[in-house]
């Protein structure tokens, strides 16, 4: 679809409502191309109101929507912005619903965190119901995802209240797996191509992690959770585990952290060794993510191990009594259908995780091509896929706790952490409501710096791969003093 903006450029917003309501169709910027289909958006902002109206044609029907948003109480630039984002919004939904005769679940959110929208309505004293009336009359959101934003958005607030101003999580990245899923779009190396850097790689990322204890020391910060994640940090041996979180233990003062969990990512990758390593070291959460419990799903996203591998491994995993066990698994993979993701969930609620999070698959471009010639299930067959999760869960004892969105996602839904009260993964909760900092260290990932008082983020990007992490300590002690940086000013 051609998409025409006048007065903004607000590329982000329209893609993903484009995306929402017609996810066949993909952004054309370039006015010299011909495409039948087309949406003109513009925007004029005034003193006391942003207006935007969307003129849209779509399979030879048109329809115009338009939207008013009241600017005049914007205290800065950043809140203006937000509200004149949403006039664009709302605009082109309007249309768009015109048209299709749809409305997604999440009505005009398109924003990864819908959950902070409901978030800043209870913070400003608004009642649940008032903000559930706002999520409804406003953003047109659907009454189960209503629900999840307003109860993930308590969870945030009830963690938001538990942080001192120097508390920060650590992340430590692991990014190799055995094999490559065939949905992926992470830059994890396959163990099977790259062996012979995971030795090196640890050793570098001894020293950063060195390094990082001494400046958190410096700046008077707190480690309030450790994650380890990847890739799958258990393809590391045990000697390989035990050397590394030794290391972190001996150098990063851990007594105020309430949190240490490891993903253990794959069933092929695990053994009892391996978690007694965990264990040993203070893990109290590790995550097992088989994703489906089909054995022609897992063969068709290219995992060499079978659902029978995975029940064996819970079945350690029971054994070793780890205070917590979260099992993330993925609605609409290649070749599922809907009674085969509620097979696989009826399962996983019997392995005794008392956290379950269900994704909604996400594909990249890349991914796409990989799956090439599989079936991907439809919007609808997802749709149903959550609608059977959803109430099983909470009426298996889950409550939703966190949610976020990606772009490209299945149906345009969500991912949710459901868990057993009280079973809350913090690290989850303090990311994606954005609490806190987070200090991240080995190759793939970014470090979030989050002054929460002045409501300033800011990002540094680490090297995506091994090779290039090894090689390049000037970035990686360039990344350390931006961290050090941002903080001593925050803390001033
Ligand atoms: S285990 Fe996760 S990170 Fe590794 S290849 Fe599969 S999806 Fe990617």
């Amino acid at each position: 679809m051609k998409l025409i903006f006048r007065g903004h450029d607000d590329r982000y917003a329209v893609e993903q409502s484009l995306l929402a309501f017609f996810p066949d169709e993909r952004p054309v910027y370039d006015p010299a191309q011909e495409e039948e289909n087309c949406a003109e958006v513009a925007l004029s902002v005034g003193k006391k109101f942003a207006t935007a109206v969307t003129n849209l044609t779509y399979g030879g029907k048109t329809a115009r929507g338009v939207a008013r948003v009241a600017v005049d109480a914007a205290p800065d630039e950043y809140e203006l912005e937000r509200l004149r984002q949403k006039a664009v919004k709302l605009s082109f939904f309007k249309a768009a619903r015109e048209i299709t005769g749809v409305t997604p679940s999440w009505g005009a959110l398109t924003g990864i965190r819908p959950g902070k929208i409901a978030g800043r309505y209870l913070e400003q004293g608004c009642s649940e119901k008032e903000t559930d009336r706002i999520l409804r009359d406003t953003y047109f959101v659907a009454p189960e995802r209503r629900r999840l934003a307003i109860e993930t958005a308590k969870a945030g607030l009830k963690a938001k209240a538990d942080l001192a101003p120097n508390e920060i999580s650590l992340y430590v990245g692991i990014p190799f797996c055995p094999t490559r899923c065939s949905y992926c779009s992470f830059v994890s190396a396959s163990v099977e191509k790259s062996f012979s850097l995971m030795e090196p790689y640890l050793e570098v990322l001894l020293a950063e992690i060195t390094d990082a204890a001494q400046m958190v020391k410096e700046t008077g910060l707190k480690i309030k959770s450790f994650y380890m994640g990847g890739g799958t940090p258990t393809t590391l041996s045990a000697a390989q585990m035990d050397r590394l979180l030794g290391h972190l233990n001996r150098s990063f003062d851990l007594s105020g952290c309430v949190e240490y969990c490891i993903e253990a990512g794959r069933p092929d990758t695990i053994d009892g060794e391996k978690l007694q390593v965990l264990l040993d070291h203070g893990a109290d959460r590790i995550s097992v993510n088989p994703q489906s419990l089909e054995d022609h799903v897992l063969r068709a996203i290219g995992r060499k191990h079978s659902a029978a591998d995975i029940e064996k491994t819970m079945e350690l995993v029971a054994s070793m009594h780890f205070p917590h066990v979260n099992m993330d698994l993925i609605a609409g993979l290649p070749e599922d259908t809907p009674e085969g993701f509620r097979r696989t969930l009826d399962k996983c609620l019997g392995y005794g995780a008392d956290n379950i999070t269900v994704h909604t698959l996400a594909l990249k471009k890349g991914s796409r091509i990989l799956l090439e010639g599989s079936k991907i299930p439809t919007a609808q067959e997802v749709g149903a896929m959550l609608d059977y999760a959803n109430p099983t869960l909470r009426s298996a004892g889950f409550m939703p706790y966190y949610l976020y969105r990606q772009k490209y996602m299945s149906g345009s839904f969500e991912n949710v952490g459901w868990c057993i009260s009280g079973a809350e993964g913090l690290y989850n909760i303090y990311i994606m409501e954005e609490l806190h900092s987070i200090l991240s260290l080995g190759a793939g990932g970014s470090t979030k710096m989050v002054d929460a008082r002045r409501g300033r983020i800011e990002r540094v990007f680490h090297a995506k791969f091994p090779t290039e992490y090894i090689q390049r300590e000037d970035k990686r002690a360039e990344n350390l003093r931006a961290f050090r940086t941002f903080h001593e000013n925050m803390l001033k």
